[in-house]
């Protein structure tokens, strides 16, 4: 996952967008349906972040969370 990230951000200006095409595309279900969404979100285990900004699936409701949602998860967990 790092290394294709590494790879892309070498091509460019172009690279933008091309993420965000990356990003709406769901990788569970292969649908553009890709939304941004802020609520509580449940994790794995059970703990609740609430108000996490992450990107949520409208098509088969995974959750992705981008580096943003990651670092607000890992300050919930304790983890940074
Ligand atoms: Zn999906």
């Amino acid at each position: 996952m790092s290394l294709s990230l590494q790879s892309v951000s070498r091509i460019g200006v172009r690279t933008e967008t091309q993420i965000k095409d990356v990003i709406l595309t769901c990788p569970e279900c292969g649908q553009m349906s890709m939304i941004r969404i802020k609520d509580d979100c449940k994790l794995l285990d059970g703990t609740l972040i609430p108000n996490l900004e992450r990107w949520q699936c409208s098509s088969c409701k995974a959750d992705f969370f981008d580096v943003e949602a990651m670092r607000v998860i890992e300050d919930c967990l304790g983890i940074a």
